[in-house]
């Protein structure tokens, strides 16, 4: 059964209803909601629900119709998200995990691993037990097996699973991975699950060669039942008595176990079908019916594999394939986990991973105008200059930096719709701070010219046209040279090292090239600024926020294609007395004419407001996030 506690329920009273419960028979286990707080009661244990819901805290009592009841929907409203050494599994993410079917010999997984993570995946599979059909194929190499997968997923950055057949071995394995493969022929080995389920670990559970969706979810209910609750699903195609395919893939049993159970569920194509030239089709098919991901046999050389070869694709395919599935993503309102982000030898230890850099890292060359918006944040934290946008998500991701600096928009210029994009696909990363910066442009040269020397000036295109006013008086005759950015430009006379070039940048790239400023402030435009944002993995934005009280809020939603939807999304936040600021539309890929929003909001002392307002629109759009909630301090 379910119980609800009040929304004010005390912490004794909430001891009070457990201890009852336990002493009553029942397991307990408590669920913290958005909305609610609740408690499952499950066991053989029987009682009248409503000497329950009588007790002090409680709000209503449910039964839970279905027979699985920590795995059910009923229990839990919200995905589970599974998490596995830094890779997170479920809610709006697709996750693919690549590798051979098993683990041949340790220069082979290593290969693999380099090329599928190249491409993409984000966990490395590889059997070391293999449970074969026929006693005289290859039984897979046990713990050496382990081992070199071990070290591929390390060097590579990549969390590992593997398939546990033997209750026996699983102590011994748990040193070694980090999610715990149950096989289809192992679903119901009921031994297994409840040692699997003790170690607490996560768990990837294959559905059984014949098994129906409820007798899946009661493997899965024994799993919880025995301690975890991180575990991904996987359909893998069931018998049936077609013999076209190795299975029969059940594609709609994604979106069906998607409504009874709150656990991620991913397939895996490759055994559905056995066949290599429809996995990659499968395995949209999968992502299309909402799939959370992916298991995908990889070989670099599947014609000499020991085990399911003829179903193994090329490392070239599945290049292929990543490209696919990253473009469909976006259709069904989802973002695919990117290359881990994990600083190998400590995967398991999170809070070493991400304390490990403090740098900040921003786009540009060293004294580009985000340095400065560094430098206004953080006095004296190191930086760490990244060439495109993109990179600053991506060393954000890995730990490399702490915090990354972008910039969103500029006054004159307007939205920097490169890093809206970036902010949507990269779902783990959140807006923590906004900085502001006045771009003051500087006539920079070497030491000694003077202006009658200049022949030729460099700068970014925005550079060079928010200065043309100076440049027509004063330089008419000089070249006008477009430079991909200001603190470039800056570099690039410096190397030069001749007196005829000048750039158009900001005034810590002279400084920091020792070059000199001929002259300041020459921008047409006095009115010049860049908004940045501030960006950083959901686990360090709490030591940032905490020093200043949020009051603005950007968030990102899709809404159907039906007249009305927009304002209707709008409208709620209108009746809710929030005062909007930006609005930006972004097309979505793989959807043309269809388009994402951007929003920005003052949540000025209206945090609980803006609380409420996020689970209405969660409701009402096809898919919504909160990019951030952070102090605007300009
Ligand atoms: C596997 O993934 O290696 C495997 C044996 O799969 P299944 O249990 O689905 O047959
Ligand atoms: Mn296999």
């Amino acid at each position: 059964m379910i119980i609800i506690l009040n929304k004010q329920v005390k912490p004794s009273q909430k001891e009070d209803i457990k201890n009852f419960l336990k002493d009553k028979g029942f397991k307990v286990k408590e669920i913290v909601g958005q909305e609610e707080t609740v408690l499952g009661a499950v066991g053989r244990a029987t009682i009248d629900h409503r000497i329950v819901e009588q007790m002090e805290g409680v709000s209503s009592v449910v039964p839970i119709s279905k027979p699985y009841k920590l795995a059910s929907r009923e229990l839990k409203k919200e995905d589970t998200i599974v998490q596995v050494g830094n890779v997170k599994i479920g809610g709006q993410r697709i996750v693919v995990m690549a590798g051979p079917c098993a683990v041949e010999s340790e220069e082979q997984i290593m290969t693999i691993a380099s090329q599928v993570r190249e491409a993409g995946a984000v966990i490395l599979r590889g059997g070391a037990f293999k449970p074969r059909t026929s006693p005289y194929s290859f039984q897979g190499l046990g713990e050496e097996g382990l081992k070199y997968l071990r070290k591929a997923g390390d060097t590579y950055g990549m969390p590992v699973t593997t398939e546990v057949v033997s209750p026996t071995d699983v102590d011994m394995m748990s040193k070694y991975i980090d999610m715990f493969q149950i096989g289809a022929r192992n679903m119901q080995n009921f031994e297994l699950l409840k040692k699997v389920g003790r170690t607490k670990m996560p768990v990837l559970l294959k559905r059984g060669l014949s098994a129906t969706i409820e007798e899946w979810l009661m493997a899965a209910e024994y799993l919880m039942a025995n301690g975890t609750d991180q575990i991904v699903l996987c359909e893998r195609g069931i018998r049936t008595y077609e013999r076209a395919t190795r299975n029969t893939l059940d594609c709609s049993a994604i979106p069906i176990v998607q409504k009874l159970t709150h656990l991620p569920v991913i397939g895996d194509p490759s055994h559905a079908t056995g066949i290599r030239s429809l996995v990659s089709p499968m395995s949209l098919a999968l992502i299309a019916g909402g799939a959370s991901g992916l298991m995908v046999e990889v070989h670099n050389k599947p014609e000499n594999a020991l085990s399911d070869g003829p179903q193994s694709l090329y490392p070239s395919q599945f290049e292929k394939l990543m490209r696919d599935v990253q473009s469909l993503s976006t259709v069904v309102g989802k973002s695919l986990e990117r290359i881990p982000r994990i600083i190998p030898s400590s995967l398991t230890d999170i809070e070493n991973v991400y304390s490990d850099s403090d740098k900040i890292a921003f786009q540009g060359e060293r004294g580009a105008f985000s340095e400065l918006a560094v430098r206004r944040t953080f006095d004296d934290k190191d930086v760490l200059p990244c060439e495109k946008f993109e990179d600053v998500f991506e060393t954000v991701m890995k730990g490399e930096a702490l915090y990354g600096m972008l910039p969103i928009e500029n006054t004159l210029g307007g939205t920097i719709n490169d890093n809206i994009d970036n902010l949507i696909n990269y779902p783990d990363l959140v807006v923590i701070g906004e900085q502001h910066v006045r771009i003051i442009h500087n006539l920079i040269c070497l030491p000694g010219a003077t202006k009658e020397d200049i022949k030729e000036v460099y700068s970014h295109p925005q550079g060079l046209a928010q200065c043309s006013e100076y440049l027509n008086k004063e330089l008419p005759n000089a070249k006008a040279v477009p430079f991909f950015d200001t603190a470039g430009a800056v570099k690039y006379i410096k190397e030069k090292n001749d007196k005829s070039l000048a750039a158009i940048a900001g005034e810590p790239a002279a400084v920091y090239n020792n070059l000199e400023i001929l002259a300041a402030g020459i921008e047409s435009h006095p009115d010049n600024y860049t908004r940045f944002y501030i960006i950083s993995r959901e686990e360090n934005a709490i030591n940032f926020l905490s020093a200043s009280k949020a009051n603005k809020a950007a968030m990102i939603f899709n809404v159907s294609h039906k007249p009305g939807s927009l304002f209707n999304a709008l409208k709620i936040l209108a009746d809710y007395g929030f005062n909007l600021g930006k609005l930006e539309s972004r097309p979505i890929l793989g959807k043309p004419w269809e388009y994402s929003f951007f929003v920005e909001t003052d949540i000025l002392n209206k945090e609980e407001a803006f609380e409420e307002v996020v689970e209405i629109l969660k409701e009402e759009c096809s898919s919504f996030r909160v990019l951030g909630k952070f102090n605007s301090t300009n």
